[in-house]
C-alpha cells in the first residue's frame, strides 16, 4: 500500500530531522528518493515503511543544502565523485542513528556494504571505485559504532554468544 494516505503524519516526522521538510509523492520514481530543498521527493509505489526508513537520510541532504547553498551542494554532488560519496555516507549515518535493538550494529553493516555496491555504481555516477567506496563506508561504519553505544544486551545474550 502506498505511504501516500499517511503523508502527514510522515512528513511531521521528517519534520524533527528537518524543519522545513515537504514530502512529495512521484509516479516515476522507482528506486530511489531526491531531496531538493525543501522537497523530498519519493517514489509513489513506496510503502510508509519504506519511507520512514529513508527519511533521515533525505533529512540529511535537504541539511547538507541548506548548510551549503543548493548551488555549491549540486555543483559538489554533480562534479566531484569524492565529495557525492562523503554526503552519502553522511546521510546514510543520520539513518544508522535512528537504528536501535540488539542487532544495530549488523544492521549499521549490512548498510554500510550496501552502500558501497551503490556508491561504485551508475546509480550514483560511479562516485568512487568500488574499493574505495568499500573502504570509505567500512570506515564510517566502525567510526559510527565506536562512538555511538548499543542498547545493552542481556546477559542471556551474551552468555549465548560466547
Ligand atoms: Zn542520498
Amino acid at each position: 500500500m502506498s505511504w501516500i494516505d499517511q503523508r502527514d503524519d510522515l512528513q511531521s516526522r521528517a519534520r524533527a530531522f528537518a524543519p522545513a521538510a515537504r514530502l512529495v509523492p512521484i509516479g516515476w520514481l522507482r528506486n530511489s528518493a531526491i531531496a531538493l530543498r525543501p522537497f523530498q521527493f519519493y517514489p509513489k509505489s513506496w510503502t510508509a515503511d519504506q519511507v520512514l526508513d529513508r527519511i533521515p537520510h533525505e533529512c540529511r541532504h535537504t541539511q547538507q543544502q541548506r548548510e551549503l547553498g543548493l548551488f555549491w551542494f549540486l555543483l559538489l554532488y554533480l562534479f566531484s565523485g569524492a565529495r557525492r560519496a562523503r554526503f552519502e555516507i553522511e546521510a546514510e549515518v543520520a539513518y544508522w542513528a535512528t537504528l536501535t535493538g540488539p542487532d544495530r550494529d549488523q544492521r549499521v553493516g549490512d548498510s554500510a556494504r550496501a552502500l558501497a555496491m551503490v556508491l561504485a555504481s551508475w546509480r550514483y555516477g560511479w562516485a568512487v571505485s568500488a574499493s574505495e567506496a568499500q573502504r570509505l563506508c567500512a570506515e564510517a561504519a566502525i567510526a559510527f559504532i565506536a562512538s555511538s553505544p548499543t542498547v545493552p544486551m542481556r546477559p542471556s545474550d551474551r552468555m549465548g554468544r560466547s
